[in-house]
């Protein structure tokens, strides 16, 4: 089964954009979606008045594919990753490209870009980025009449440079999401209002923002790009419920991973920024990140510390078990993996 590869240093890819051969392009237009193509084409020509340049009408979403220990390529629940841009559509008055099209158009993209695909091992993977934007011409504030459908793909190694070294968050004086608004969707325009908060972090010295509810401030809801789970000192695996959370899909796996794969109990409950200091392990987890251990979160001069130098215990259990299952050593349940090839 030995497929030609692109000639790529694949254990040293960053986490950056990288042109591949084809992406899936649909467009909709007098009410439906065309029927769609791959094309060779990375530039997308739309009009200087597009609904995304004015008012930021556009969502995506992001998944991986990637080589199982068998040596199959597959796809980690992608019917999760099509329901949610579906859910993004409806809340940005968006038509919704239908979810089985959706899936079909993830293959099409793996398998034209198959010699990109990174080798079982390499701990790399072919990034998919699905996305919607609306492209016709606006002016007054209302939907467009036109959208594009996309999927690229793009080999990406590690999302934080140093492998699994503890990161350390801050608690910003910025917001993330307002009730009622779209922290649970993925909206491009929740990346846009972030980026200022990001860089003041980076700027800093922290690796990422870790944001409380708006409304009181007083409850963690999760970092500008990953959820976060916690592990009390009686090993319970802890996240924050809200509804301005956006769903992740490597957070649900993992509690899944937690109750029925490691036998702990697992609770999503709003989580006080006080009770900080009670858990003994911190991590965030997203499809680019997978889990990512917190070292330190600073609030407001206050110092919280985990386990600087390693995962903690629980969190790499559950950081095994999910990578065992996505690569195919670990049995996964009934329809997580989807074989493209
Ligand atoms: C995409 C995203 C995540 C991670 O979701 P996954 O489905 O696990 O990749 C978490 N938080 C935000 C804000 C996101 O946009």
């Amino acid at each position: 089964m030995l497929k030609t590869k692109k000639d790529l240093d694949w254990q040293n890819l960053g986490f950056g954009y990288v042109k591949t051969d084809y992406r899936y392009v649909s467009n909709y237009k007098n009410g439906s979606w065309d029927e769609g193509v791959l094309t060779g084409d990375s530039d997308v020509t739309i009009n200087e008045s597009a609904g995304v340049l004015q008012y930021a009408q556009t969502c995506f979403e992001g998944l991986k594919a990637y080589t199982t220990a068998g040596g199959h390529v597959v796809c980690f629940r992608p019917d999760l990753n099509a329901k949610r841009m579906a859910d993004s559509c409806k809340r940005l008055e968006m038509p919704v490209f239908p979810e089985e099209r959706f899936l079909d158009a993830i293959s099409k993209v793996v398998k034209a870009n198959i010699e990109w695909v990174p080798p079982y091992g390499s701990g790399a993977t072919l990034y998919l980025r699905p996305y919607m934007f609306g492209s016709s011409a606006v002016i007054g504030v209302k939907p467009a009449q036109e959208y594009q459908f996309r999927i690229f793909a793009t080999p990406v190694g590690p999302y934080f440079k140093g492998g699994v070294k503890p990161i350390t968050l801050r608690v910003p004086d910025f917001d993330r999401a307002a009730p009622r608004g779209t922290g649970h969707v993925k909206a491009g325009l929740n990346y846009a209002m972030s980026l200022h908060a990001i860089v003041d972090a980076h700027n800093q010295g922290y690796s990422e923002n870790m944001y409380l509810d708006s409304a009181t401030r007083t409850k963690v809801e999760e970092t500008g790009g990953a959820n976060i789970i916690f592990v009390t000192k009686d090993n319970k695996v802890v996240t924050p419920k809200s509804d301005t959370i956006l769903p992740s899909i490597t957070r649900r796996s993992l509690m899944y991973v937690a109750q029925k794969y490691l036998g702990l109990e697992t609770e999503e409950r709003a989580i006080p920024v006080e009770e900080l200091k009670e858990f003994k392990e911190c991590a965030l987890c997203g499809t680019a990140a997978v889990l990512s251990p917190v070292g330190e979160i600073v609030n407001h001069g206050e110092h919280i510390c985990f386990d600087k130098e390693n995962m903690g215990e629980v969190t790499k259990k559950l950081y095994d078990t999910l990578l065992g299952i996505q690569l195919g050593t670990i049995e996964a349940p009934e329809g997580w993996i989807k074989v493209i090839e």
